[in-house]
């Protein structure tokens, strides 16, 4: 293991893991993810990839942050998925999980062109090979057909509000799809104006889970939709009429 001062692998971070998540990073991924957080270090000054520079809030926020999305699958995904992230930034939450399901296919996709390629330097250097990215816009890749409903799992966070992210989301996905909405805070009055989004959309809101994050007692709401039915041809509207008029 790394002696490096701005490590972000502890031992008490294994038994976090356990406890919170019931799984560990084995040894490769844990060095995996010590690179994400090296490689973004490294460059954030001028690329401006995340505020967070303190290795144990990096962990938190985004390593651990990242996983919790999806910590139901952890446990019990063996086959393999088509996963993509919306508006990934510096590679969260999908690269971490494309780090933890190798057997799965990942595509992270944004709209900054500087993101993306220093998002393919940093797939170089890790290795691996089950990650693709795509510069782009949501509105724009969620109409065409490599992508539209080819999804088992669409993951968005930070990118907009809740039905914002649901337009964008829902249209990758497969009939039976999961939409998984990473939110900070979340309220009732939310939650109805994202009903009736969700199903015009043609989906549903499958459960919603609050959690503490595990070092800063922060909380956090993961929000799972799922696809019912194709979402309707009419959706994603142009680029940038998700984000001026919500629907
Ligand atoms: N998801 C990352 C995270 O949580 O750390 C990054 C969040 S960052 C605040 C939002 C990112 O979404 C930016 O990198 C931006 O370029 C991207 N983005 C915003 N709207 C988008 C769209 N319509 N399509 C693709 N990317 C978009």
């Amino acid at each position: 293991m790394t002696s490096n001062l701005n490590t972000i692998l502890l031992p008490e971070k294994q038994e976090i893991w356990q406890e919170t998540l019931n799984w560990q990073p084995d040894e490769t991924q844990q060095q995996m993810f010590q690179s994400i957080y090296d490689e973004i270090l490294a460059v954030n000054r001028h690329l401006n990839l995340t505020r967070i520079t303190e290795p144990d809030e990096f962990w938190e926020k985004h390593i651990w942050d990242s996983l919790r999305g999806v910590r139901s699958l952890l446990t019990s995904v063996n086959s393999p998925l088509r996963i993509i992230d919306i508006g990934t930034g510096g590679g969260f939450p999908g690269l971490p999980i494309a780090i933890t399901f190798p057997q799965s296919s990942v595509t992270l996709l944004d709209s900054t062109c500087k993101k993306i390629t220093f998002l393919d330097q940093l797939i170089a250097k890790l290795g691996i090979n089950n990650v693709e990215s795509i510069m782009g816009r949501s509105e724009d890749i969620g109409r065409q057909k490599k992508y539209r409903q080819t999804y088992d799992i669409a993951l968005i966070r930070a990118v907009g509000s809740a039905s914002v992210c649901a337009e964008y989301a829902l249209p990758f996905l497969k009939v039976g799809g999961l939409a998984i909405l990473y939110r900070g805070n979340w309220t009732d009055e939310e939650m109805e104006g994202l009903k009736p989004a969700v199903e015009q959309l043609g989906g549903a809101i499958e459960s919603i889970e609050q959690f503490t994050t595990p070092l800063s007692n922060s909380i956090r709401h993961c929000l799972y939709l799922r696809l019912i039915s194709p979402t309707p041809v009419k959706f994603p509207r142009g680029v940038g009429v998700p984000a001026q008029h919500p629907l």
